[in-house]
């Protein structure tokens, strides 16, 4: 004979971030500028995007609180984005915050490198353990014509930096056709003696022109890189973005992310805000709501919660469904 024990009642379980696909939203990417130090060809015109007056542009306390209510709600990673994350003044304050917040997400961190090195220590003290590093091109002048800007020596020096101080890197190459395609076996060749994964990113067509993308498929990236390399594949983890393969002989990986055919949107697990604390439920989709506006309007925590949970109920199955008439500049995204 048992006897009946009272069930043991615990707090609430948390109710996570699942849109109508079951797809768990747990992975944040927090833009916390639009400016930036490049010019980069595929991201914005020559004389940049028109950035967004100062009182547009979400404060930290406001970032903070924004993804204190996502992470009690299932967020358990937040990635720093931009246009230039670094040129922002108190990132690394912002990001010691982000990781001390009671579910303690893991921050990590996207840089295009030319302002890494001073703030290195600092990043990594704060905590993060990851970054991805944006390099185009492995010659300086090829480098120079995409970002039309200088510097490309620092961003060479950031990666062995970020190795150096037992960090993880992704170094992510958008390949452009007729510009940097030929450079990818010399892009994965870095992958020989360092412990790092380079990913090649289709040409996506968010540089606010709102003109046709030339991309190189990711068909068509693995079948350059398989002519100069024995690719062994590496099993795909759920919410991955990249195609991923070892390289016989090699300590590193190389990785394709097919963002422009969007072939990984049925596990997609990102959400993003942007940096005027617009929630956008998918990259290629339009800003679905304002949340700047309401906290500044003096919502509750539960009148967000709500209404990001009414975005996520409304979000599309991927990002064809999704896609805007008009893409944004990657600058005003976020990434
Ligand atoms: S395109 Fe949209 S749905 Fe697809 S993976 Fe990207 S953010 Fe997710």
């Amino acid at each position: 004979m048992f006897e009946l024990t009272a069930p043991v009642s615990g707090p609430e379980p948390v109710a996570n971030l699942t849109d109508p696909q079951g797809r768990r939203l747990e992975y944040l990417r927090l833009a916390v500028t639009d400016r930036c130090n490049l010019r980069c060809r595929y991201c914005m015109p020559a004389e940049g995007v028109a950035s967004v007056g100062h009182d547009a542009v979400l404060r930290f306390e406001e970032m903070i609180r924004l993804a204190g209510i996502l992470c009690g709600h299932g967020i358990n990673r937040i990635r720093i984005t931009g246009g230039e994350p670094l040129v922002r003044k108190g990132v690394v304050g912002l990001i010691e915050n982000l990781a001390a917040l009671p579910e303690q997400p893991e921050v990590l961190l996207t840089t295009n490198g030319l302002l890494l090195a001073p703030h290195l220590p600092a990043l990594a003290q704060a905590g993060v353990r990851r970054i991805n590093l944006s390099l185009d091109s492995l010659d300086p002048a090829n480098w120079e014509r995409i970002t039309r800007r200088g510097g490309h020596a620092k961003v060479l020096q950031a990666i062995d930096d970020v190795l150096a101080a037992g960090l993880g890197l992704k170094l992510n190459v958008v390949v452009l056709p007729g510009v940097n395609d030929h450079e990818l076996v010399d892009f994965a060749a870095l992958t020989r003696e360092r412990k790092m994964t380079v990913r090649f990113i289709e040409a996506m067509g968010f540089d606010g022109s709102g003109q046709p993308v030339r991309t190189l498929g990711g068909d068509e990236i693995v079948g350059r890189l398989a002519s100069a390399y024995e690719l062994l594949a590496v099993p795909r983890h759920a919410g991955a973005v990249a195609d991923t393969f070892r390289i016989s002989g090699h300590v590193g990986q190389v990785g394709v992310i097919r963002g422009h055919s969007r072939t990984f949107c049925g596990d997609c697990s990102r959400l993003r805000v942007d940096t005027q604390g617009r929630l956008r439920t998918c990259l290629y989709g339009v800003p679905a709501v304002d949340l700047r506006a309401m906290v500044r309007a003096g919502a509750s925590d539960d009148d967000l919660l709500a209404a990001i949970r009414g975005a996520v109920g409304r979000r599309h199955p991927d990002g064809h469904a999704a896609a805007a008439v008009r893409l944004d500049s990657m600058a005003n995204i976020g990434g």
